[in-house]
């Protein structure tokens, strides 16, 4: 299911001299909609990072989460 996206912050980041990289920080409604579900990503040289939190007991046992999309667990 597609969550609802609520907050979205990117920006560039400065990790060293010469090297730039950007970030995106990315926060939805969980599906139970009590709590959030935060998409991170920084893409710097050397510096390679994703990952998705889900920030609500109920929902993190039930889904799992890729960005904003909610799969239920088997
Ligand atoms: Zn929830």
């Amino acid at each position: 299911m597609r969550l609802n996206l609520s907050n979205r912050e990117s920006g560039t980041v400065k990790a060293a001299i010469n090297n730039y990289g950007d970030s995106l920080k990315e926060e939805y409604e969980c599906p139970c909609g009590k709590g959030i579900v935060v998409y991170e990503r920084d893409n710097i040289v050397g510096h390679k990072h994703r990952q998705t939190d889900c920030h609500c007991k109920d929902c993190d046992k039930i889904y799992s989460f890729n960005r904003g999309e909610a799969t239920p667990k088997n």
